[in-house]
């Protein structure tokens, strides 16, 4: 049985976050929503499993976009619960390593606090205002995100891909992707792929 992902309890109660956010609120959005999420995780990993047996036959890209969907709902609501604490431990100003790099690379919280509510006010349709730290630059971003898909890419060490951009095919393949990537399986870099999935 593989492992499977599980709804993390709040670390508060949920009439704690009032007046600002209900009780009502917070327990259907944790219980049912957040819930949904992991279930519907699980539900694709379990179809994964059952199909590579050869149990069941699934549309493997249906699938998997359930699959990231639901996973990036979990990872995000799991951090989202303990990103709120109740008025009076939660709000004002940060202080620490965070106020140090919110005050370096946005300038101050006041103007990090404008751009990041921007972010989140004009996301299009559902979605998440999120800050990231980008190590390549050593810096604090922002992002907005619709919907929640790929955010996971965000959290989890990638060990290996593909490029199935027709950029990275089209000249010795034309329309052919199938045969370039059963070509690709010459050439991947096992021990690149194992070094990385060390140093995860
Ligand atoms: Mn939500």
């Amino acid at each position: 049985m593989a492992k499977t992902y599980t709804l993390p309890p709040l670390p508060y109660k949920y009439s704690d976050l009032q007046p600002h956010i209900s009780e009502k609120i917070m327990t259907l959005h944790h219980d049912k929503h957040h819930q949904a999420y992991v279930t519907g995780a699980n539900t694709a990993l379990d179809k994964l499993e059952k199909a590579r047996k050869g149990e069941i036959q699934i549309d493997v890209r249906a699938v998997l976009r359930d699959y990231s969907f639901n996973v990036d709902g979990h990872i995000l609501h799991s951090i989202f619960w303990p990103n709120m604490a109740p008025p009076g431990k939660g709000g004002g100003s940060p202080g620490g390593k965070i106020g140090d790099a919110i005050a370096r690379d946005f300038g101050g919280f006041d103007k990090f606090k404008a751009q990041f509510s921007d972010a989140a006010k004009t996301v299009e349709g559902s979605g998440w205002a999120l800050l990231l730290f980008d190590a390549e630059t050593s810096q604090l971003v922002l992002t907005q995100v619709e919907k929640q898909n790929f955010m996971h890419l965000a959290q989890m060490k990638i060990l290996l891909g593909l490029d199935v951009w027709e950029h990275a095919y089209y000249l010795d393949y034309m329309n052919d992707r199938a045969k370039y990537v059963e070509a690709w399986w010459n050439v991947v870099n096992w021990s690149d792929v194992d070094a990385r999935l060390s140093n995860a």
